[in-house]
């Protein structure tokens, strides 16, 4: 019998943004199965069975609850401590490769998409225990069965006879099955963020009459802002708050109540949040801290606090947190206890820390960023980032999501959403802990050269997500972003009415890759018409000191208009004190006139900031040209990387994955539990299975053996010692290149071996002539998953450090900019009449070591360095290759793709002596 699947237990969030656990079933839940199934309706019980049928016997309640978990299984849904829900496959008798799927839900359950969770959770047990397919007997009016089949998105067989379907499907992963997912996903959990977001009744527990206290000035904040709905403080000690009548307890409110805020000691929380479960609160925010921030004990309070959140059904902000707001004019919800009620825009936001969410509320208003919402996230025990992100990509009050990240829930999910949701709205993030790199030892080159924030950059750059290093930049870049339209290119004009500052405009936008193109011979012309003569035309526009308001709303108007730049600048440096207002309004004029035809960003170089003339009409301004520069360019990127193909994922049909797993599983258990390198001849094995062209190679023991295996290989051959301590064999003389004939070869095997203290023979290796050395890596990030490298250069590459990084899997595209990105690539390109390299075949190395990845998780560290490119239309050749593993524990072996809907997967004691 196997063991429980404890790693098989999930909080989901339903269709209607309720939660609910799944957990594979187990033999203690024989007495909750029969409580359950005496809940259940006749008719459902007869859809379920197709026959009538009144209790199950003691037989049937030990069949259904005692498993061998590789045979059978059964997942049940939990609501409060009972069964709501069980769905089960048994593997068909005739036939092990294909099981029975049946489910059957409460009948006050239904209609709330447990089945279809249930399904998609048995699909992917049934997939890691090689279940190919799954059939299920449905009668032909339970239209809800049929419905949940074929919405889960899998490719049916339907065949009706007697009233009975038989439907079949196969449990593989189909993009229309995973797309299904990702839809019920979003949808779900928005809806679980709905009682946070827009609450029709609040209570705040810890309403304190002290004006002081978190807990008056976060009441006094809700009053002030005039949320919508009714607000009851709850306070033991006080009859009335604020003029609110209070209740001791949430329970003794005498109405419903949506959403709580709790701001109570953390020893008394958990006792709050039973209240509110009880009284049928939905969403939670939790102010207080000394939880999991504090050390172990508030990590187990938070566990208790999380525990009876996600039993009940509730979603929970923090805890920890500085609370939330909606500026919505529906809600008015300013459940947060800063000073700072920022004015509505189109801007979300969630940060990370509570403090500088304070502060950022209170500079949103100085630099004319509007909120729709915001949150502190805390802890963020329940709610994430993700989670976020799937509510605000469908809010229509949200254009642009901010974040101020220190850590990351989910990174894989993280991304997946990004990728998805920032092709509709930009994110911008600020993510900190850049310095903190390179914590990892690591004995290979790509191990060395990755540093956890690399993982990040890659993360951000394939997710399209704006990387900001400071708040200034996530407020320049949002300002800009909240206010214009994304720039169609790189090419900016400049307008400005003194030198020196257009000079120091240029020089910022071309660092930043930005481009300053002269203009035609007819737009000057126009813009010479509307100018004096000493005046320039030229890009940048330098219409002297001189220009009035009527000059500056002309020549906007020309640049905004023409086809020739994608961006305007415009600066003005008051040189007179009069005046000023006027140019002011002039701009804002000019830019209103043609809205939306391009980005428009303003620098005003003044100590006093810009004026308000600019923030009513939408204009971003910036005190200097580097702020300005510095947020086109990262528009700019975004606008490229929203306008580029998405990528696909690139399936070969040549891989031999059952031998590639063959040859690892031979060498598999004598590594230890920290992992090992495995030995050249397993690696050539592995990789000519994924069909990556090593260069032809045998082992050999002795000097005769070396000649003989030299005599197998056409042309010169290359000696390499095999040595446990040389992890570069050429840095200490283990490698010979090109050698000839067999006394060559019997000189050059005592050479090598005698270069180290423990030769264990050497490796006789075709010698390949000419082509350039490039270095194809992949490192295991504990939170990101595998990190695909490459770089230029063979031994230099750590010394220069021109490496690219890309999160697995690699689309073709992810792989072709890998290539790009790489400065010391253009070699390849055929450099100053060097020779070129075969780009299409290194494209094609790196997809299959993305592939080879993805079929062997027990690969956590690979190095092929360097691996030859040769001449176009003549491939690529590894000479050096190094394979770390480990063993993977566990009966199940996890797939590196994400399992979409599953919110969190939770840890899970199993039952005593189970
Ligand atoms: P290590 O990385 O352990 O020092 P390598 O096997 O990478 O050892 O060999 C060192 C260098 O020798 C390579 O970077 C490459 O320049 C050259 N080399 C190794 N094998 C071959 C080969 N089969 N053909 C041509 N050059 C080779
Ligand atoms: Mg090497």
């Amino acid at each position: 019998m196997s063991d429980y699947p404890r790693d098989w237990v999930f909080d989901v969030v339903l269709k209607d943004g309720g939660t609910t656990r799944l957990r594979p079933i187990r033999p203690e839940d024989a007495d909750g199965l029969h409580r359950f199934f005496r809940r259940v309706g006749s008719d459902s019980v007869y859809q379920r069975f197709f026959r009538a049928k009144s209790d199950l016997t003691p037989e049937e309640l030990q069949y259904f609850t005692n498993l061998d978990y590789s045979e059978r299984m059964a997942f049940v849904a939990i609501h409060e401590d009972e069964i709501i829900a069980v769905g089960r496959y048994d593997r068909l008798e005739d036939q092990a490769e294909i099981a029975e799927v049946a489910f059957l839900v409460e009948d006050a359950h239904q209609g709330r998409g447990i089945g279809t969770l249930l399904l998609q959770h048995l699909t992917n047990y049934a997939r890691s225990q090689h279940i190919t397919g799954f059939r299920a007997y449905v009668l032909a009016d339970n239209r809800a069965m049929l419905r949940l089949f074929r919405d889960s998105g899998y490719h049916l067989q339907r065949d009706l006879t007697e009233g009975i379907y038989t439907v079949d499907f196969p449990t593989s992963y189909s993009d229309a099955a995973r797309s299904a997912e990702w839809d019920r996903e979003r949808r779900a959990v928005a809806a679980s963020m709905m009682p946070i977001f827009y609450p029709q009744s609040v209570a705040v527990i810890g309403a304190s009459r002290s004006p002081a206290s978190i807990g008056g000035r976060l009441f006094k904040n809700l009053l002030a802002a005039g949320f919508t709905g009714p607000l009851y403080p709850v306070n033991p000690n006080a009859p009335v708050v604020n003029s609110v009548k209070a209740y001791p307890t949430v329970v003794d409110i005498p109405d419903p109540v949506d959403l709580a805020f709790i701001v109570v000691p953390a020893p008394y929380v958990a006792q709050a949040v039973e209240e509110c479960a009880a009284k049928g609160v939905r969403g939670l925010v939790v102010i207080s801290a000394g939880f999991s921030e504090v050390g172990d004990r508030g990590r187990v309070l938070e566990g208790d606090v999380l525990e009876i959140v996600r039993s009940s059904g509730m979603r929970m902000i923090g805890p920890n947190c500085m609370g939330v707001l909606n500026t919505d004019l529906d809600v008015r919800l300013d459940g947060q206890f800063g000073p700072v009620f920022p004015p509505a825009g189109n801007v979300a936001m969630s940060s990370q820390s509570g403090a500088l969410g304070i502060a950022i509320l209170d500079y949103a208003r100085q630099l004319n960023i509007g909120i729709s919402t915001f949150v502190s996230m805390g802890n963020k025990a329940d709610v994430s980032a993700n989670d976020l992100l799937l509510y605000w990509e469908d809010d229509p009050a949200t254009d642009v999501i901010l974040l101020y990240l220190e850590s990351f829930g989910n990174p894989r999910r993280f991304a997946r959403l990004a990728r998805r949701i920032g092709r509709r709205k930009p994110i911008v993030a600020v993510k900190s802990g850049r310095s903190s790199a390179g914590a990892r030892a690591a004995s290979s080159h790509t191990g060395s050269l990755a540093s956890l924030d690399v993982a990040v950059d890659a993360l951000f750059h394939q997710a399209g997500v704006i990387r900001t290093d400071t708040l200034q930049e996530m407020f320049d870049v949002t300002s800009l972003l909240a206010n214009q339209p994304l720039p169609d290119g790189k090419r900016v004009a400049v307008l400005t009415n003194a030198g020196g500052p257009g000079i120091l405009a240029a020089d910022a936008l071309a660092s930043r890759g930005l481009e300053l193109p002269e203009f035609s011979e007819e737009l000057q012309g126009r813009l010479r018409s509307h100018l004096s003569p000493e005046a320039s035309t030229r890009n940048p526009v330098d219409m002297i000191a001189s220009a009035g308001p009527a000059q500056y709303q002309a020549c906007l108007g020309e640049l905004l208009e023409t086809d020739e730049v994608d961006a305007v600048m415009v600066i003005f440096i008051p040189a007179a004190p009069e005046g000023t207002d006027e140019i002011v309004t002039a701009i804002a004029a000019g830019a209103r006139e043609h809205e939306g035809t391009k980005p428009l960003l303003t620098v005003f170089m003044h100590s006093q900031g810009a004026p308000s003339g600019f923030r009513e009409a939408g204009v971003p301004s910036f005190p200097f040209p580097e702020a300005a520069a510095g947020a086109l360019a990262a528009a700019a990127r975004y606008g490229a990387w929203r306008r580029r193909p998405e990528g696909s994922m690139v399936r070969f049909d040549d891989l031999e994955i059952t031998e590639a797993r063959t040859a690892l599983e031979a060498e598999l258990g004598g590594v230890s539990d920290d992992g090992g390198w495995l030995q050249p001849d397993t690696v050539d094995r592995i990789l000519s299975a994924f069909g990556l062209p090593i260069a032809a190679a045998a082992t050999a023991d002795s000097e005769d053996e070396a000649v003989a295996a030299a005599a197998k290989i056409e042309g010169p051959v290359v000696l390499k010692v095999i040595s446990p301590s040389a992890v570069h064999k050429s840095d200490v003389g283990g490698v010979a290149l090109d050698i000839q004939g067999e006394e060559a070869v019997r000189a050059a095997y005592r050479t090598v071996t005698a270069a180290v203290s423990d030769p264990r023979g050497v490796v006789v290796q075709e010698f390949v002539a000419g082509g350039h050395e490039v270095i194809v890596g992949m490192t295991e990030d504990p939170s990101f998953g595998p990190l695909i490298a490459f770089g230029l250069g063979g031994v230099f590459v750590e010394l220069i450090g021109d490496v690219a990084f890309r999160i697995h899997p690699l689309t073709d595209l992810d792989a072709s900019e890998m290539i790009s990105q790489v400065k010391s690539a253009r070699l390849l390109e055929g450099y100053r009449g060097g020779e070129p390299g075969d780009v299409p075949a290194l494209e094609e190395t790196l997809l299959r070591v993305s592939a080879l990845v993805e079929a062997l998780p027990e690969i956590v560290e690979m190095d092929l360095n360097p691996v030859k490119v040769l001449p176009p239309g003549r491939g690529v050749r590894i000479v050096d290759a190094r394979i770390r593993v480990r063993r993977v524990t566990g009966a199940f072996v996890p797939s590196r793709k994400d399992i979409p809907a599953v919110i969190r997967k939770i840890r899970w004691d199993p039952p005593q002596g189970g």
